[in-house]
């Protein structure tokens, strides 16, 4: 398969299909889901293309990820460092891929991701931004990157400190630390709904939260909401890039990462 693949569009991937097997399956996968952002968008009144898709490919390996770049795809959600960072080596050769790392992370990580994600999603806390800066810093001075390490803010929508997340004012002051950060650049913020909460009142409160935060940091543009369940109420709620996995990739042998 060869660059020509580019395209997001149904009519590439259907091309691919007539080789069956994973790359047919993935393909006639990838076309659905480019169809049901599409609509998504057409309902919500968006431009079709407003809407980002970041595949998510956790617990699924390598030749996976090279078939959906074959199929035009650049960038890859993953969300445990070490399977990451094996795959990040297998896949050197695909010259224009990028790594977006969305799981939750612990500091002693930071250093490593540091070196290969192009962005980082889960950021929730001062001591962590601290460690991603002083790994994308060492980053930069080894070569390893050429450009600041991407930052979205994790938002809690139900306060439970257990799942993660900022808000309020401890939202607002660690996107100031970001944006102060060297090597850090400030680009949005992301959030999980919490299981008991209905969709589409917590993307509700999602974007009254990213408004209020991109009055004061305009260039936090981007709102990471909505995976295979619910990203139809996400786009409507104006995320600007959805993170799917098993509506692209089929079901993980573990539900959760
Ligand atoms: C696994 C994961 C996803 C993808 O979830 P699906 O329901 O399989 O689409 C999205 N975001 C994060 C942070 C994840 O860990």
């Amino acid at each position: 398969m060869t660059e020509s693949f580019t395209a997001a569009q149904g009519s590439d991937a259907a091309q691919v299909t007539s080789g069956g097997g994973r790359a047919g399956e993935l393909a006639t996968a990838l076309s659905a889901l480019i169809e049901r952002i599409d609509a998504a968008c057409a309902a919500a009144g968006r431009e079709p293309g407003s809407v980002r898709l970041l595949p998510v490919t956790k617990f699924f390996p390598a030749s996976d990820i090279e078939i959906l770049y074959n199929l035009g795809r650049r960038e890859f959600g993953e969300s445990r460092e070490q399977e990451a960072a094996g795959k990040v080596a297998q896949l050197g050769h695909l010259s224009r891929i990028r790594w977006e790392f969305i799981g939750r992370l612990q500091r002693n990580k930071a250093k490593s991701v540091a070196r290969w994600a192009d962005t980082v999603y889960s950021v929730d806390s001062d001591r962590l931004a601290s460690a991603l800066d002083a790994g994308a810093e060492a980053a930069l001075g080894d070569g390893f990157r050429t450009t600041p390490l991407r930052v979205l803010l994790q938002v809690s929508l139900d306060a439970d400190p257990a799942r993660g997340g900022a808000r309020d004012a401890a939202l607002h002051a660690l996107a100031d630390q970001v944006a102060a950060s060297r090597s850090l650049q400030l680009a949005g913020l992301m959030a999980i709904p919490p299981l008991d909460v209905e969709p589409d009142a917590a993307f509700e409160q999602l974007a009254r939260i990213h408004a209020a935060l991109t009055a004061v940091h305009p260039e936090a543009k981007e709102l990471s909401a909505g995976m295979s369940g619910d990203l139809e109420s996400a786009i409507a709620h104006g995320s600007t890039c959805v993170r799917v996995g098993t509506a692209l990739m089929g079901a993980r042998p573990i539900t959760s990462a």
